[in-house]
């Protein structure tokens, strides 16, 4: 196995341009799993980030007159760093999917790449980056281009990424308004996503967005309950008002867009249940 481990982004895409089937390697978290349970075959060449520190950053673009400004954050930013502040102050909802992400060990390697990368309907990063729309940058050494999240991903552990290309960054706007993840497992740490769900309120344009994780082949964007919403309540106000009967009735509609399957994690029926219930309660919790 040939392991090259550059400093530089440019040394990254220059070899990936010579050898395009070559692994690229982030925090391992997923790779590495895949490997030692022969879910995957030890690759003959692999490309490790960790040496580039281009790729470990983030930045907040400033605001241009009154549109939000937005956060770029490096595709090898370990979560560790989103979870605290001060990223966790711009982006409130990031850094709660962040704390969900296993343990302390893997949150201090794993990655926005690779939770891209691996593509999982499961993946904790992505109901945010959904829910906010997310654009993810992608550079070869034959050029870039800028994706939309959700047309980044285009199946079950599937992504429109071409050999040869990376993941550099993912820009997410800064949102005035409540954010929030939730998820549910089997257990309360080092678990993978039952159903999942990311709820941002966008105060400056009276919107939400909801994104169910684990509930479908990719991440679910509920537009459907998203309008029913912005139009019962007043979401540019200072405080949200919102019933019972009405988080009640948004968990419910946002529960008709989920089209989970049976698996050996849990049952369509029962997850079904569960996004209706957590988008319920992100709602409560915004209007508090
Ligand atoms: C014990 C354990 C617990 C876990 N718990 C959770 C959890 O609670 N929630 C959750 O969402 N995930 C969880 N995971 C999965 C994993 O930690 C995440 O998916 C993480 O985001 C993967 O990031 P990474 O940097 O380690 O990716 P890697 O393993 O390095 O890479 C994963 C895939 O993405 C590709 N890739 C990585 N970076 C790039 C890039 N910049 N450009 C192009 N392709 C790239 C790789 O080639 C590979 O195909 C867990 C894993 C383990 C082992």
């Amino acid at each position: 196995m040939s392991v090259l481990a550059p400093d530089t982004l440019e040394d990254v895409l220059t070899h990936l341009g010579e050898r395009p089937e070559a692994l690229v390697l982030s925090g391992g978290t997923d790779v590495m799993a895949e490997i030692n349970m022969a879910h995957r075959q030890a690759p003959a060449d692999v490309v490790a980030l960790r040496r580039v520190r281009e790729l470990a950053r983030w930045r907040q673009a400033p605001a241009a007159g009154d549109v939000p400004g937005t956060v770029a954050i490096g595709a090898a930013l370990p979560y560790a760093l989103m979870e605290r502040p001060p990223l966790r102050d711009q982006l409130p909802a990031l850094a709660e999917a962040a704390r969900t992400v296993g343990s302390p060990q893997i949150r201090a390697a794993g990655t926005l790449g690779g939770n891209l990368g691996t593509a999982s309907p499961a993946g904790d990063a992505l109901p945010v980056l959904y829910a906010l729309d997310a654009i993810v940058h992608l550079r070869s050494a034959d050029g870039q281009r800028d994706v939309p999240v959700a047309e980044f991903v285009t199946g079950v552990k599937q992504n429109v990424l071409s050999p040869g290309e990376l993941i550099t960054a993912v820009t997410l706007p800064v949102r005035r308004g409540w954010q929030g993840f939730a998820k549910l497992g089997v257990r309360n740490a080092m678990v993978i996503a039952t159903a999942s769900a990311c709820l941002a309120v966008d105060r400056d344009r009276g919107t939400v967005g909801l994104a169910l994780g684990a509930v479908a082949p990719t991440v679910v964007r509920c537009r459907g309950a998203e309008e029913w919403l912005a139009g019962e309540t007043d979401l540019t106000a200072d405080r949200l008002d919102v019933s019972d009967a009405l988080a009640r009735e948004f968990g419910r509609r946002a529960a008709t867009e989920a089209r989970p399957i049976d698996d050996h994690r849990s049952t369509a029926v029962y997850r079904t249940h569960a996004v209706g219930v957590l988008s319920g309660r992100l709602l409560r919790r915004a209007a508090r």
